[in-house]
C-alpha cells in the first residue's frame, strides 16, 4: 500500500500535526510525502529523517499563500501522477479545507477529523468522533478507489527524526490557472502563548471567570506550566476571550495530553472539542457539574481559590 502525507509548513518548517502523521501505525506501507509552496525544497530532508521514502516537490510562486484553491489545483494534477491509495492530511484548518476539495476532484473517498486508523493489508480503516463526540464511528473504505483521510492533530506521537534516513525527491511540475481567491494578510493572533490546537497542555476558563481580567488567573496559571488558554464559548460570547481561544463544537477541536477545565460546566458543545483529551481535569464549584463524568480528575472547589494555588504549587516545582 502506497500512502501520500500531504506536508503542511509555515515559515519553512514543518508543521507539528504532519509530523504526527509519522507516527500513526500504518502496517508496511510505502510511505510517500508530497510538499507544495514556494521554496520548499528544504523540506524534503526532515521529511526523510521522518521516514517518508520519497518526497514530491510542488513548487510554484502561486501556491505561497497556501490557499486550499489553489492547493486543491495543485494536488489535484499531483496526487493522480503519484498514484498513492490513500492520502493523509493533518485535520487542520488547512486540511479541513483542502480534503474535501481533493476527493471531490479525484473522485475519491472521504473520512475527515480520524482518530484512529487501521491499514492491514491492503483495508484500511477508520474511526471518528460523530454526534459531537458523543459517538464514535468506525469506518471502512469498501473498494479500492482513492481514500483521502484528515487525522485529529495529536492521535499520534510524532516520531524522533533520524538522522540516518533521507528520502528520494522528485519535482512535479503543475499548471495553475486563474484563482477565484488569494491571501491578504495573515494577521498574527498574538501573545506568546501556544495555540489551543498545538499545545500539549491547556487550561480552559469559562463563564464563571467573569470578566476579561479575571483571566489573568488562568494565564498565570498557564504560563507557570507552558499551557495554551482556551475558553468556553460563553466566556468568549461574553466578550473575555478572542474567538480563537474558544474550544468545542463551533471553536477549534483539541486533543492535548492534559485539559484543565476552571469553571467549565461541560456542556456537549463544549465536550465535543475536548473529549478527545488524554487527561482532563476539571475544577468546578458544583458537585453535579457534568464535567466531572467526563474528567478524570475532579476538584471541587472555588476556581479563585483553587487555580492560584495550583500555579503556586507548579512554581515551586519548577523551582522558579
Ligand atoms: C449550536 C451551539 C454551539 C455551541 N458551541 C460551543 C462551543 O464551541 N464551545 C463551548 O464552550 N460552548 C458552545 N456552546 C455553548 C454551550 O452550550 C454552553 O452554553 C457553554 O459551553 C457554557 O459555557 P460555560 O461552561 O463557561 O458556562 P456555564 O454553563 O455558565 O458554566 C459555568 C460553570 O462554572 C461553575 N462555576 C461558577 N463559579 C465558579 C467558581 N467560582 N469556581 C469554580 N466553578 C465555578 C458553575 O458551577 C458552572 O458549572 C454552543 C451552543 C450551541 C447552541
Amino acid at each position: 500500500m502506497k500512502i501520500l502525507i500531504i506536508a503542511e509548513h509555515k515559515n519553512g518548517t514543518l508543521a507539528e500535526a504532519t509530523r504526527e502523521l509519522f507516527g500513526l501505525s500504518l502496517g508496511q506501507a510505502e510511505i510517500h510525502a508530497v510538499v507544495a509552496g514556494e521554496e520548499v525544497a528544504p523540506l524534503a530532508e526532515p521529511l526523510g529523517q521522518l521516514g517518508a521514502a520519497k518526497v514530491h516537490l510542488v513548487e510554484s510562486p502561486a501556491l505561497a499563500g497556501g490557499t486550499g484553491e489553489s492547493l486543491g489545483q495543485a494536488l489535484g494534477q499531483v496526487v493522480p501522477q503519484i498514484g498513492p491509495d490513500v492520502v493523509l492530511a493533518a485535520h487542520t484548518p488547512q486540511g479541513r479545507d483542502l480534503a474535501p476539495r481533493l476527493a471531490a476532484t479525484l473522485d475519491a473517498a472521504l473520512a475527515t477529523d480520524c482518530i484512529q486508523l487501521g491499514c492491514e493489508g491492503e483495508t484500511v480503516t477508520a474511526r471518528r468522533p460523530i454526534y459531537a463526540g458523543k459517538a464514535t464511528a468506525e469506518v471502512e473504505f469498501t473498494d479500492d478507489s482513492l481514500k483521502v483521510i484528515t487525522v485529529r492533530p495529536r492521535t499520534a506521537k510524532a516520531p524522533e527524526p533520524d538522522a540516518g534516513r533521507s528520502a528520494e525527491v522528485a519535482t512535479v511540475a503543475v499548471e495553475l490557472s486563474e484563482q477565484k481567491t488569494a491571501l491578504k494578510e495573515i494577521i498574527a493572533g498574538g501573545g506568546e502563548r501556544p495555540d489551543v490546537t498545538e499545545a500539549a497542555i491547556i487550561v480552559t476558563g469559562g463563564r464563571s471567570l467573569g470578566s476579561a481580567e479575571n483571566f489573568s488567573i488562568i494565564e498565570n496559571f498557564a504560563d507557570t506550566i507552558g499551557a495554551a488558554v482556551g475558553s468556553s464559548r460563553a466566556a468568549v460570547d461574553a466578550g473575555y476571550r478572542p474567538y480563537r481561544d474558544q474550544v468545542g463544537q463551533t471553536g477549534k477541536v483539541v486533543s492535548p495530553q492534559v485539559y484543565i477545565a476552571c469553571g467549565v460546566s461541560g456542556a456537549i458543545q463544549h465536550l465535543a472539542g475536548m473529549r478527545t483529551s488524554k487527561h482532563i481535569v476539571a475544577i468546578n464549584i458544583d458537585p453535579e457539574a457534568p464535567i466531572f463524568q467526563l474528567a478524570d480528575y475532579g476538584i471541587v472547589g472555588d476556581l479563585f481559590e483553587v487555580v492560584p494555588l495550583l500555579a503556586e504549587a507548579a512554581k515551586n516545582r519548577n523551582g522558579s
